[in-house]
């Protein structure tokens, strides 16, 4: 089941270039409907194509304003009941609203280490992208060894 998109929440990301669900949703899915030509509803972002949403809650998560929600499937998330995130710089909280009306929190830290902290490479040189193509200069050169010739017919 997919995401959908409050639009009293939405505010287009301010009209920034890229908005942020549409920069997070590794399948693409997410649009801003600039004049409200796709939808009806101008500056505002939706899911284009819901059959195809992972629900992987990227988008929900990184809303600035909470305005992505999603419909779980029905056997975990009945009608009525729903599933909301509200993440923050070192923790999680999620909502769970049970469609009799219960409603409970659970929070969970989300890093370990400060935010920016982190050092990707830990020493070793950043990969040089114009030399990718290069396999003499990987990292990983002489760990793996492939001899391609034995697919190829002669
Ligand atoms: S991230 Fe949220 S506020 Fe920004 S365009 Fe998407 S739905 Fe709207
Ligand atoms: S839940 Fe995941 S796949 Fe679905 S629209 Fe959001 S980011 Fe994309």
């Amino acid at each position: 089941m997919p995401t959908y998109v409050r639009t009293e929440k939405c505010d287009g990301c301010k009209g920034q270039d890229k908005t942020a669900c549409t920069y997070i949703c590794p399948h693409d899915l997410m649009r801003l409907d600039k004049d409200g030509s796709e939808t009806g509803h101008a500056m505002k972002a939706y899911n284009q194509e819901p059959e195809q949403c992972w629900e992987c809650y990227s988008c929900v998560k990184i809303c600035p304003q909470q305005a992505i929600e999603c419909r779980h499937y029905a056997d975990v998330v009945p009608l009525g009941a729903s599933v909301q995130p509200l993440r923050g710089t070192e923790s999680i909280m999620w909502t769970i609203k049970f469609r009799n009306g219960t409603m409970k929190r659970f929070k969970f830290p989300i890093r370990t280490t400060a935010e920016g902290s982190i050092d990707p490479y830990q020493g070793k040189p950043a990969a040089e992208m114009e030399e990718i193509t290069d396999h003499s200069s990987l990292f990983t050169k002489g760990t793996h060894s492939c001899d391609l010739s034995q697919f190829h017919s002669s």
